[in-house]
Formats: structure tokens, C-alpha cells, sequence
């Protein structure tokens, strides 16, 4: 099934589909075999920041290992964040950098125009649009600013929230979708991206708090699935009410990859830092998010 009719059965359904980000290529193995454990659906999912800034290499090398690995219907293969313009202010080559994603069998992709002017985002997301539809692969674009990505976003979080710095704009969220005929909308309410500068990359991300009422209002403007950034440290309930008002996916990067990443420095070994990233997730699918048993219900069972 097509990942764009699995995200819109769950969307329909009110079950969150988590996409889990990949910093470092050992990290999938456990991810997947979480889904299979929990009988779980998710999408793994690589930005290109993960392999600027991270370990994942390539998207090629990503690609590589996910065809390593699949042998289940649990986990689809997301491209995340290719920013037009990206987190250090540069020009990145969006249009190639998608091209190459569809030749490699990505199953959806996600290009993020956010930091362009309205009329600049959707022009560059309509383009996009128009090479992956014709690959038959849904589009998933970002509108307003998800923060977190930049060295130094330039205020607290705090800050953000009282002066809801960034958040998607209602009357915008209706002409984007209409205008660039994106798939799933990335949208800030609240929520906000786990830091990858060196110096607050290893800390812990503050605990954001989602505006609903203004979720509710995207929802119904947008009129398609909508997505969730920066899912690490948003306390349950919070998700849950996020679901139940028009959020289909969630992605979770920082939480899995400081998993890893502790682990892997306390013991220097990679099988016991995937051990961790098991447990880790197989909690969050179950517990955390509870989707446990549900691969069935979103996929169709096929
Ligand atoms: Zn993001």
C-alpha cells in the first residue's frame, strides 16, 4: 500500500504514525524490529542535516540499508527535512536532492520551504509536488517555523510560546495546501526541533506545551493529514489531543538518537547501543504513543 493511503487511513482513524529519525545507519536496525515486535506501522526517515551534521552518510547509504533490512510491512522509507534554504542561511540544491531520493526509493519526501516568504515556499513546494507525484510519492511540506534546527534560534522557548513566534498561520495553511496541492503539512503550534548546535545538542529538550485551539483551526483549514515536529519531550496527553485534532504524524529524533548516542559512549559498543534503541522505541510504540497491535488498522493488512 502506498504511503500516502496508510497516512491518510490513519489520519482517518485517529492513530499517529511515528517517523523516526536515523542520525546514525545502526540505529534502523533496532527501530525496525521494534515495529515488528510491537506489530506497530512507523516510517524511518532521514534529514539532510543527519547526514551533514550526523552520521547517516547518504541518502543512498540509507536507502541501502533499509533494503538490507526490510522484510515486513511495519516501516516505509521517509526522506525528512530538505530544507530550500538551509540552517546555516545556504542554498541547498532541493530540486537534485529530491530527484536523487525518488531514484532511490524513497516512499515519501519532505521538502521545507519554511524559511522562504509565503509566495517563495509555494513555488518551490509546488515543484516538488510535481516531480514526486509523478513518481507516484507523496509530499509532505513545512509552513510557518518548527525552530530548533539554527545554532541559535535567537530566544528561549519560552519566548516562542508567549509571543507563538513562528506558528502557522490559519489563512496561510488554507491557500499553501490549495496552491501547492502538498500530501501532509508540517505545522508549528508550539512545538519545536531538538537542538543539533555542539553546544545543546546533548541536552534535555524542554518540555513543549501545544497550542490545540490553534491546531483545531490548521486542521480545519488545511483539510489534510498534518504533521508533528519535534515530537521528543512532548508529554503524552499532549499528543494524544494533538491526534484527536488533525495530527497523522510524528517525528521523533532526538529522543531514539541521545538513547544511542549515551549508550554507545558508556559502553563503546554498538550492539549494546542498539540493544538500547530497541527498548527504547518498542516503549514509545507501545507505551509512549500507544500503537502497539495497530500496524493492521493503518495499513490495511496487506
Ligand atoms: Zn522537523
Amino acid at each position: 500500500m502506498q504511503s500516502n493511503t496508510i497516512m491518510r487511513n490513519a489520519w482517518q482513524q485517529r492513530i499517529i504514525v511515528p517517523a523516526f529519525n536515523i542520525p546514525y545507519i545502526p540505529m534502523m536496525e533496532p527501530i525496525m524490529q521494534a515495529a515488528r515486535d510491537e506489530d506497530a506501522f512507523c516510517l524511518v526517515a532521514v534529514a539532510r542535516l543527519e547526514w551533514t551534521k550526523f552520521q547517516s552518510k547518504s541518502m543512498a547509504a540509507i536507502s541501502r540499508e533499509f533494503q538490507r533490512l526490510e522484510s515486513s510491512d511495519h516501516v516505509r522509507l521517509h526522506l525528512d527535512h530538505i530544507p530550500v534554504i538551509d540552517e546555516d542561511n545556504l542554498k541547498v540544491p532541493y530540486l537534485d536532492l529530491i530527484r536523487e531520493a525518488l531514484g532511490l526509493g524513497f516512499q515519501s519526501v519532505m521538502v521545507d520551504g519554511s524559511r522562504l516568504p509565503l509566495d517563495d515556499n509555494i513555488a518551490a513546494t509546488r515543484a516538488v509536488v510535481d516531480i514526486a507525484h509523478e513518481a507516484g510519492v507523496p509530499v509532505e511540506a513545512e509552513l510557518g517555523a518548527v525552530l530548533g534546527h539554527e545554532a541559535d534560534p535567537g530566544m528561549s522557548y519560552e519566548e516562542i510560546v508567549r509571543t507563538r513566534t513562528g506558528f502557522t498561520s490559519v489563512d496561510e495553511a488554507r491557500r499553501f495546501v490549495t496552491e501547492t496541492g502538498c500530501d501532509w503539512l508540517s505545522v508549528a503550534f508550539g512545538n519545536i526541533h531538538g537542538a543539533v548546535s555542539e553546544a545543546l545538542r546533548h541536552n534535555k529538550k524542554v518540555a513543549a506545551q501545544l497550542d490545540i485551539a490553534h491546531l483545531k483551526d490548521l486542521s480545519g483549514a488545511a483539510g489534510i493529514p498534518l504533521v508533528l515536529h519535534g515530537g521528543s519531550g512532548i508529554p503524552a496527553q499532549s499528543i494524544h489531543e494533538a491526534v484527536r485534532h488533525g495530527i497523522a504524524k510524528i517525528n521523533i529524533g532526538t529522543e531514539l538518537r541521545q538513547t544511542y548516542e549515551q549508550e554507545l559512549g558508556a559502553s563503546e559498543s554498538t550492539d549494546k547501543a542498539q540493544a538500547a534503541v530497541l527498548i527504547r522505541t518498542r516503549s514509545i510504540l507501545r507505551d509512549f504513543l500507544e500503537i502497539g497491535g495497530k500496524k493492521d488498522q493503518v495499513t490495511g493488512g496487506v
